[in-house]
C-alpha cells in the first residue's frame, strides 16, 4: 500500500479542479486526476512538484467508466484517502428552455456522479481505520437561485443535501462528507456562463462581466487558489472535526 495520502479529483482538467489538484499535490498527497479526457497536462504539472500522479479517463456519470477508474486507483495506490467531487457542467438556460431530457442529463452529471463516486470511494475508504474525507463540489448558487440557471441551480442544492445525508451514513466509518461553495470564479466555466447569459438576455458580454464584478463585495474576483485553499484545508488533519457542511468561500456575494 502506498505510504503517502492518496487524493482523487474529478474534472481536474481545467479550473477549479485542475488547481484542487496542485494545491493537494503541494500539500504532499498522491494524485488521481479525473477528466473526460485523461488529464495529461494537469498530471504534468503534478509530476513536477515530486509526487506521484494517475491520470484518468472516464465520465464521472458513467457507471461502468468510474467503477473502472478506482479500480486502477485501487490497483495503482492501495487506498484513498480523500475524493474531491469536484466535475460538473453549468448549462445556462432558464426553467422554461429545459427539458426533462436536459434536467435528467444535468442532474446524472452534477448528482449521481457524485453518488456514484461516494460508493466507489467508501469501498476502499471504509477499509481503513482512518477513513476519509469526500468533498463535494456545490456553489453559491445552491443557496440562492438565478434565473438563467434553473437545472444547476436545483443540483447544487441537491448536493447540499446530498452532503449533510452522506455525513451521516459515513461518520461510522470515520468518513466526513463536506461540500465547498464558491462564488464567481474565473474559469473556463465561467467564461461560457458570460458569454451564453450575454446572448440570452441580449446584452454584451462585458456588460454581463461589468454586472458580475459590482457584485463582487471585496471588488476583484476570486482566483482558483482560493477554493483550493478551502479544500486543502477540508482534506487536512485540521478539519477533522467539520462534517456534513456546506461553505461558502465566494468573498462574501451571498450569505447562508
Ligand atoms: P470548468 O468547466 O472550468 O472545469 C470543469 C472540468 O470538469 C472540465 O475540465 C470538464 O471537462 C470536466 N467535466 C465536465 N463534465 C465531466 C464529466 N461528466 N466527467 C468528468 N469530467 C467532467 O468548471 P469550474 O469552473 O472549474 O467548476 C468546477 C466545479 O466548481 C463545478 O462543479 C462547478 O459547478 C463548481 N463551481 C464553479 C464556480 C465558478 O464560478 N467557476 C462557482 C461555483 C461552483
Amino acid at each position: 500500500m502506498n505510504t503517502k495520502k492518496v487524493a482523487l479529483v474529478t474534472g481536474a482538467g481545467a479550473g477549479i479542479g485542475k488547481a484542487i489538484a496542485l494545491r493537494l499535490a503541494r500539500d504532499g498527497y498522491d494524485l488521481a486526476v479525473n477528466d473526460l479526457k485523461a488529464p495529461e497536462e494537469t498530471a504534468a504539472e503534478v509530476l513536477a512538484l515530486g509526487v506521484d500522479c494517475l491520470a484518468v479517463a472516464a465520465d464521472v456519470s458513467d457507471e461502468t467508466q468510474v467503477h473502472a477508474m478506482y479500480q486502477q486507483i485501487q490497483e495503482h495506490y492501495g487506498r484513498l484517502d480523500v475524493l474531491v467531487n469536484n466535475a460538473g457542467i453549468c448549462p445556462i438556460r432558464t426553467m422554461e428552455m429545459v427539458s426533462v431530457r436536459n434536467m435528467i442529463n444535468t442532474y446524472n452529471i452534477n448528482v449521481v456522479s457524485m453518488f456514484l463516486n461516494a460508493k466507489e470511494a467508501v469501498a476502499i475508504m471504509k477499509n481503513q481505520p482512518w477513513g476519509g474525507r469526500i468533498i463535494n463540489a456545490c456553489s453559491q448558487s445552491g443557496f440562492r437561485e438565478t434565473p438563467v440557471t434553473f437545472e444547476y441551480t436545483t443540483t447544487k442544492w441537491s448536493i447540499r443535501g446530498m452532503t449533510q445525508a452522506m455525513s451521516q451514513a459515513l461518520a461510522r466509518y470515520h468518513i466526513t462528507v463536506n461540500a465547498y461553495c464558491p462564488g464567481t470564479i474565473l474559469t473556463p466555466m465561467q467564461d461560457r456562463i458570460a458569454q451564453q447569459t450575454a446572448k440570452i438576455m441580449n446584452v454584451p458580454v462585458e456588460a454581463v462581466r461589468e454586472y458580475q464584478k459590482k457584485s463582487q463585495p471585496l471588488g476583484r474576483f476570486q482566483p482558483v487558489e482560493e477554493i483550493a485553499d478551502m479544500v486543502a484545508f477540508l482534506a487536512s488533519d485540521e478539519a477533522s472535526g467539520i462534517n456534513g457542511q456546506d461553505i461558502l468561500c465566494n468573498g462574501g456575494q451571498v450569505m447562508n
